[in-house]
């Protein structure tokens, strides 16, 4: 076994996300020291039915975790219930701080994802994944022959609608938030067959199954399932401190094996360009953790 430092881990995994749980369960069979941090929630936990899972017909999200959790423990990984606050580069070793606590480790792999932004819709607990989605390469297939309506605040609304129409239901209204549609393209999508709404949803209508949105103004618009976009923000401030490559988006850049530009600190999941989806992240921690074991070896 590696021992770089006494005091120190291996590798300090940030979030419970796919990516960093499956990287924990091939760090633990390595029997390398592997420290998780995970402050609870994700967007993999709110997710109810995962369909799109190889081997798995249904799953919830809560349960991928939960299992990936017991998982990476049976390996001898250990769990910290714990928010990472700053991590920071300290004589050739990374130190993460939590509270008043402090951890070191000599790998650091980063699976802390995104936070979805909404505006405030009353009933969304209750038809979140059940009527009303986020993702459509997650759940567009449960809107197929739907009454559909598509909401979000700016063109990739309307990019979003007909890319819909080619798959899952042509039913379709549109609901835009603070974001004008010019003229030119209000047409086409009239043409298209799509009824645009302007405005700002107030209410989730519905008792066992979603049945419209209410607007602030008390329009109603009839609908059994809602695509809504409305951005995200990165769960990364505890990064604020190194100088990673980032895109024009604010993704962080890395390379083949989910190295970043900062030397030995791997970001796996939602924070790097490309599709959110709980096996591509999985297959993300795989990645990271063979390269981070092979570096570790060659120390
Ligand atoms: C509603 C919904 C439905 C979805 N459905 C599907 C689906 O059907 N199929 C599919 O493949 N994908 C689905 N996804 C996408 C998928 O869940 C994730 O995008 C994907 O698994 C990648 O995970 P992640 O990187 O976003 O991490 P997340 O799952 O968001 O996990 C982030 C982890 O980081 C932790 N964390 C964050 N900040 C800190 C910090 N500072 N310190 C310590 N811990 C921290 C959190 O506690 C959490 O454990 C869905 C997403 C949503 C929102």
């Amino acid at each position: 076994m590696n021992s770089f430092d006494n005091d120190g881990h291996d590798c300090i995994i940030i979030g419970a996300g796919p990516g960093g749980l499956q990287a924990a369960i091939h760090l633990g069979r390595y029997n390398r020291r592997v420290l998780l941090f995970d402050r609870g929630g994700g967007s993999t936990k709110s997710a109810v039915n995962i369909e799109n899972f190889l081997t798995w017909d249904h799953i919830t999200g809560q349960d991928v975790v939960a299992r990936g959790l017991e998982q990476a423990r049976r390996f001898g990984v250990k769990v910290e219930k714990k928010k990472v606050d700053l991590l920071r580069q300290k004589n050739g070793s990374y130190e993460a701080v939590a509270g008043e606590d402090r951890y070191r480790a000599r790998f650091v792999l980063v699976s802390t994802g995104v936070s979805l932004q909404f505006p405030r819709i009353r009933n969304l607990h209750r038809f979140f994944g059940r009527g009303f989605y986020t993702c459509v390469d997650c759940d567009g297939f449960q809107t197929t022959g739907k009454k559909l309506l598509v909401a979000g605040n700016s063109s990739e609304t309307v990019r979003l609608a007909y890319a819909i129409k080619q798959m899952f239901t042509s039913d379709i209204a549109i609901l835009l938030t603070d974001y004008q549609l010019p003229e030119e393209e209000r047409e086409l999508a009239s043409e298209e067959g799509f009824q645009l709404y302007g405005g700002t949803a107030d209410e989730l209508l519905g008792e066992e199954h979603l049945t419209g949105l209410r607007l602030t103004d008390g329009r109603v618009i009839d609908c059994e399932a809602i695509m809504a976009g409305f951005g995200f923000k990165f769960n990364d401030q505890f990064l604020a401190g190194l100088p990673l490559s980032r895109d024009s988006q604010g993704n962080i850049l890395v390379n083949a094996h989910g190295e970043s530009s900062v030397q030995r600190l791997y970001v796996v999941g939602s924070l790097r360009p490309g599709n959110p989806q709980v096996i591509i992240a999985a297959g993300q921690g795989a990645t990271a953790a063979i390269d981070i074991n092979k570096q570790l070896l060659s120390i």
